[in-house]
């Protein structure tokens, strides 16, 4: 039932609430402390207490009661204060039941106060808005004040001064801009939040204006509530239309105050994640929770499962952050499930982001100062997608696409977990503390085999450097895993069959459902979507500490690893990157244990896939690992061939060129073989060493 209110009644109210010993405080603080502080904060559960019928009625008549509050709070300030007027009331601490999801904004919500949760995707600069202009009657000067609210100027229709000379004839004025009242406004873009995205929807925005002294307090990238009242506003640049635009008048803002708010986790959730962390099978368990539908990867899917638990980030002594976020690439053929993983992970993750390396925005992967139509011609800061999953997972597909603009910003942001934008006007640090997993294709569409696998990838090698981790996927038929993967796909798809058909459903004469259910648990996650969630964000609260077993393993290691580079070998075998990449992996490996300590084993655990990606990448046909692939384009072995090829067509190519053949018998008695030969002509063509003058004659580009 709708109670109305008298305004009476409302005033009555107000003079209850703001009487109260913490809004009496509040009062006096403002008085002392203006400007810096002018806002008076009642939270909504004040109003309730007072009376919950009334607190309804608020919200459904915002304007109405905010109106009256207002007189009550210049009233309860000090008669003799003269910043009286400047005070805001603002509300803050809305009820669930007025919490609206942007996507679900509607036109029965203008004119209410409701609060919405998301990501700030845009803010503009603060810029003074002018919400009193002075005029001056150019005949007879009186001075006439006209409030402004919208964004065109206001000018009076006629002169207020009744017995001033100009008789109310005059119809030019001069605005005293200097003057005028203003106030601070900032347009700020707010994104629903991803965790309320089901299944790949494009996420939602909604505008919103900030005035006053909370304007400028929240950039790109914050994750916030914002409660305020909804506002219609027409079009501009359009003929007069009946559609209009929503936008929200901000009237608080309220931070998150912990890392992973949005999962809420119960006592009885506590017990239950403390028991599965002491089942012996917890790793595996979690990588078949991990896409279970791809078949197989469990080396990529167990360094994905480290990589959501995370190594800790650290403060050192003086003041320098070591990053405890990982980093994982997967570089692979096509069709290989890198974006089916990318995918299932952006949503499994508590604060994950899928995004495209070729995205259209502006901001791109990282941020940038746009001037666009958002900011009516003002500079807008725009948070790209590792700013939006600051502090949890972005998932970049297709990273080799990026925008060159991304390049050059990507490495700050993967190693600082910042991003500095300094244009315009605009100067702001960004935090993106994520980790990063990234899918990238072959240069050449597929990897061949035979050549440095690093040099397939279109990605800068310092860049490459920045990843804690990176597999290489190839797709090669093979009978047993071809045989093993196609069972698979078909059993989901089987399994899935299976599930549309309802229980109740008529018998199938030969299928029986329930078998089928039962023979694919495999494609079932062990642990629910939303109990892992739980259980990562759970796991964050766990700093463990390195025991010397641990500390052992890993040195031993690391040293031996990069010892193999020595020797005749005069290239670097490993860096102490990968060093580092032990430490967090192995960090990582404790805290899904909810551990205190670094273990033997967790250590273990980090060594065994470090090995396995650089086994995989340094030596893909069975060499000695050389870090160099990495580093540097070429392995230290591509680099002998070019020499080679390069020398021979220096030393016997005539002005015309050198033909194939001619090289081919060169090449062989320097230890080349033919295949190779032919291979590496061709790549050196790729990436403009040679160019062919003439079919079947090769030239060095000058
Ligand atoms: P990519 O991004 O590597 O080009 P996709 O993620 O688009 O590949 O995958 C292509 C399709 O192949 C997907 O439908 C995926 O389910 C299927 N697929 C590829 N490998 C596997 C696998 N090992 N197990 C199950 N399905 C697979
Ligand atoms: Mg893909």
């Amino acid at each position: 039932m709708v109670v109305n209110f008298q305004d009476s009644e409302i005033v009555a109210g107000w003079e209850d609430i703001l009487s109260k010993d913490k809004y009496r405080l509040m009062f006096a603080d403002i008085v002392a402390s203006y400007p810096e502080k002018r806002s008076i904060y009642v939270q909504y559960e004040d109003i309730d207490a007072y009376n919950s019928d009334l607190a309804m009625y608020f919200l459904d008549n915002p304007d109405r009661c905010l109106a009256k509050g207002r007189d009550m709070v210049k009233a309860s300030l000090p008669p003799t204060w003269d910043q009286r007027d400047a005070v805001n009331l603002r509300i803050t601490n809305l009820p669930r039941d007025a919490k609206v999801e942007v996507r679900h904004l509607r036109a029965k919500h203008l004119g209410k106060l409701i609060s919405v949760e998301g990501l700030v995707r845009k803010a503009t600069a603060v810029k003074p808005r002018m919400t009193q202009a002075l005029f001056r009657c150019a005949r007879c000067g009186a001075e006439i004040w006209e409030g402004q609210t919208g964004v065109l100027m206001k000018e009076p229709l006629m002169c207020s001064n009744l017995d001033g000379s100009c008789n109310k004839q005059a119809t030019h004025f001069e605005l005293d801009a200097k003057s005028s009242v203003y106030v601070d406004t900032q347009k700020v873009e707010v994104q629903e939040s991803p965790e309320g995205l089901r299944g790949g929807a494009q996420p939602e925005r909604m505008t919103g204006f900030v005035e006053d002294d909370i304007a400028g307090i929240i950039t790109a990238g914050n994750r916030i509530t914002v409660n305020g009242i909804v506002r219609s506003a027409e079009k501009p640049d359009r003929d007069k239309s009946t559609v209009f635009e929503m936008f929200m008048d901000i009237l608080s803002i309220e931070f998150e105050q912990h890392e992973y708010d949005e999962i809420q986790i119960t006592e009885e959730d506590e017990l239950e994640i403390i028991s599965m962390s002491r089942d012996p099978r917890l790793f595996d368990n979690i990588v078949a929770s991990i896409s279970p539908t791809i078949h197989g990867m469990n080396e990529v899917k167990g360094a994905i499962a480290l990589q959501l638990f995370g190594g800790c980030n650290k403060e050192m002594d003086d003041g320098t952050m070591i990053r405890g976020d990982m980093h994982v690439l997967l570089v692979g053929d096509p069709g290989v499930a890198k974006s089916q993983i990318l995918r299932y992970m952006s949503t499994l993750s508590p604060r994950g982001i899928y995004a495209s390396g070729k995205s259209a925005s502006a901001a791109g992967l990282t941020a940038a100062a746009v001037k666009d139509e958002f900011g009516d011609g003002r500079w807008t800061l725009e948070a790209g997608a590792l700013v939006l999953a600051d502090k949890g997972l972005a998932c970049i597909d297709e990273l080799d696409k990026m925008t060159s603009q991304d390049r050059s910003s990507l490495h700050e942001a993967m190693e600082s977990q910042r991003i500095s934008v300094a244009k315009a006007g605009i100067t702001a640090t960004l935090q993106c503390r994520c980790s990063m997993l990234a899918a990238a294709n072959p240069k050449y569409g597929r990897f061949e085999m035979g050549t440095s696998i690093t040099n397939q990838i279109d990605l800068p090698p310092a860049l490459m450097s920045r990843f804690d981790l990176i597999f290489v996927l190839t797709d090669k038929p093979n009978a047993k895993s071809d045989r093993d993967i196609t069972a698979h796909i078909l059993n989901v798809h089987r399994r899935g069959e299976a599930r549309q058909i309802g229980e109740d459903a008529p018998l199938i004469a030969g299928i029986d459902i329930g078998k089928i259910k039962e023979e694919t648990q495999n494609v079932k996650p062990v642990y629910e979507r939303e109990t892992l969630r739980k259980y990562v964000a759970y796991s964050k609260r766990m700093v463990p500490i390195m025991t010397a077993e641990a500390m052992g393993i890993i040195e031993e290691n690391y040293l031996r690893i990069r010892a193999m580079g020595a020797g005749e070998n005069d290239s670097v075998p490993i860096t102490a990157r990968q060093l580092e990449a032990f430490v967090r992996l192995s960090e990582a490996s404790a805290r899904m244990r909810l551990s205190r300590t670094v273990d033997a084993d967790d250590a273990t655990c980090a060594v065994n896939l470090v090995e396995y990606y650089l086994g995989k990448i340094l030596a893909p046909d069975g060499g000695q690992w050389d870090i160099d692939n990495i580093s540097s384009n070429f392995a230290k072995k591509d680099r002998d061939e070019l020499k080679v090829i390069l020398n021979i067509i220096r030393d016997f190519g005539s002005p015309e060129g050198i033909s194939e053949e001619e090289i081919i018998t060169h090449a062989l008695s320097e230890g080349l073989s033919e295949e190779k030969t032919r291979k590496r002509l061709k790549m050196m063509i790729g990436d403009v060493t040679l160019y062919k003058p003439r079919d079947g004659l090769y030239k060095e580009v000058a």
